[in-house]
């Protein structure tokens, strides 16, 4: 029997970034897939700022950005825009956002799946067990037994692992080992999303991302990279979702934009949006992340990112866990913080979601009233708080939330300089302020401490109200402080910190 720290079940976009922060961590990850090869038709057209930053925790963010074969694409604006062309709503999707990158780059992800699945390759503690469906997870006294078949051989392979995460999509095998319902958000709908290259110049086509909030059809429309556009058409109450992605169909939907003379269609699939919530995350030594926890409508490409926002609350927590530096409850708090920030998500989704999906003439009507009567709106990037966890329900934002990433005085981002240690950031006169001894304490509770005072970092502190800040490995923000005693304080904060009371006099 194989064994293993942390077993992955499912090796989609989740799975991958999982594989990879763990086994950055020196923990024994196995992982087990049913396909054998990368998914060629995955659904993302992009990603946000966050998980830019993200990805520069492994040192692929300029990998992504710049070094695809079919390179990135920053949109200008994301549109949502009435039956008469005007703007009800505009997302600045290209402008700077605080994470240190554009709020929105457009990619094909199956290169960005390849070049995340190179970097597990050479982890050496990560084992990849491609063509293996998990047909159970059983807990065993101290651990969990993961049963696979190996499709090629039809051999049963088991693997004794400490936890179990599963990253194994919409309908995954182990959210109901863990016991998880999903709750449901709002009402699902059908879609055709039609995915094409253009075999030449189509210049009526928009250079951006649009939502066409028309009651006749709802549709969007995304300029991604190179000559790759995707259509989006709603299936309006009359039609049968069974038949709308059949070739004749999906070129009559497009034949307002073009034919089969401009381009070739590589995907046309019909899709249910869901807006789904499990109820628990973890059950002992099994959890859930990515799509297996939370499901939601596309419209604002946060389902992925989503996923990824849960390997970071959870990867460093299992690492924590895993070498006893902190107590098994901790991992309880992955589920409690997580929760109920995906959920403000998937409520945002629906909300634009209703714009979008308005089909009553009148309603829409009244809509565009509404929305047009200040000119339209600006759609603004959420920034959620965290759930009761590390902190108490009753701590209020900005505690709880993702912390800016700054570019400091030396030139560095935040993350670059600081990696995956509980940081104190405070401004230079602060951390000069610092009682003798305090240093050392914060060195044996495993907290970095940085002073700087670049304007960014100046902007971010201001942002919070601050002149210092106590941020997790993951960078939400847990304390803030004023003073040089305020920051002494915050090093209490940090779980299983072996650092005694801090006396900041000492
Ligand atoms: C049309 C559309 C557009 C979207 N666009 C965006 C976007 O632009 N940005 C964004 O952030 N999100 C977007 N999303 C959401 C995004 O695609 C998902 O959130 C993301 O793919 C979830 O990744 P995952 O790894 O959790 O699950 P999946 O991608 O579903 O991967 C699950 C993996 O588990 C494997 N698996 C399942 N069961 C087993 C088993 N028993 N044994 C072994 N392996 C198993 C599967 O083969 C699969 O490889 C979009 C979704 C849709 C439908």
């Amino acid at each position: 029997m194989k064994s293993c720290d942390v077993a992955i079940v499912g090796y989609g976009p989740v799975g991958q970034a999982l594989a990879a922060y763990l086994g950055r961590a020196g923990i024994t990850v196995a992982v087990f897939e049913r396909d054998r090869y990368v998914f060629e038709r995955a659904r993302t057209g992009g990603t946000d700022d966050e998980s830019l930053r993200f990805f520069q925790r492994l040192g692929l963010a300029q990998t992504i950005i710049a070094g695809l074969e079919e390179g990135t694409r920053v949109p200008g604006t994301m549109r949502f825009v009435n039956r008469d062309d005007q703007v009800l709503l505009n997302w600045p999707a290209g402008e700077p956002g605080p994470n240190g990158y554009r709020r929105l780059y457009m990619w094909h992800q199956p290169e960005v799946d390849r070049i995340v699945r190179e970097y597990v390759d050479s982890l050496a503690g990560v084992a990849v067990h491609l063509e293996h469906e998990v047909e159970a997870v059983e807990a065993a006294a101290d651990s969990v037994i993961v049963r696979a078949r190996d499709r090629r051989s039809g051999a049963a392979v088991e693997c004794d692992a400490r936890y179990v995460v599963g990253c194994d999509g919409a309908r995954s095998t182990v959210r109901a080992a863990v016991g998880a319902k999903f709750e449901s958000l709002a009402a699902s709908q059908g879609w055709v999303v039609v995915d094409l290259t253009l075999t030449r110049a189509v210049d009526s086509l928009p250079d951006e991302m649009v939502h066409y909030c028309d009651p006749r059809r709802p549709i969007t429309y995304i300029r991604n990279v190179g000559n790759r556009r995707r259509w989006e058409f709603m299936v309006m109450p009359d039609e049968d979702p069974a038949t709308m992605d059949a070739p004749a169909k999906v070129w009559e939907l497009l034949a307002p934009w073009l034919g089969p003379d401009d381009a070739e269609i590589y995907r046309a699939v019909s899709y249910t949006f869901h807006s789904l919530l499990a109820d628990r995350w973890r059950n002992g030594r099994l959890l859930l992340a990515g799509d297996a926890a939370h499901l939601m409508p596309p419209f604002l490409g946060q389902g992925l990112c989503s996923g990824l926002r849960d390997v970071r609350n959870l990867a460093w927590k299992l690492a924590a866990v895993l070498d006893g530096r902190a107590p098994e409850e901790l991992l309880d708090t992955y589920g409690s913080e997580r929760s109920p920030h995906v959920r403000e998500l998937i409520e945002l989704s629906d909300r634009v979601s209703g714009i979008i999906q308005t089909i009553d003439p009148e309603v829409a009507a009244k809509r565009d009233a509404e929305m047009l009567a200040d000119g339209g709106g600006a759609l603004h990037t959420p920034f959620p708080q965290l759930g009761p966890g590390l902190l108490p329900a009753t701590a209020e934002a900005p505690l709880g939330t993702l912390f800016a990433q700054p570019r400091l005085a030396d030139g560095r981002l935040l993350d670059d300089a600081v990696g995956e240690q509980f940081t104190i950031l405070a401004l230079p006169e602060l951390v000069a302020s610092l009682a003798p001894g305090l240093r050392e304490r914060c060195r044996d509770a495993g907290v970095a401490i940085l002073g700087d005072a670049s304007p960014e970092t100046r902007t971010a502190l201001a942002a919070v109200g601050a002149r210092g800040v106590l941020l997790r490995p993951d960078k939400y923000l847990l304390g803030v402080a004023d003073s040089g005693e305020d920051l002494g304080r915050l090093v209490e904060l940090v779980p299983g910190s072996a650092a005694p009371a801090l006396d900041p006099a000492r």
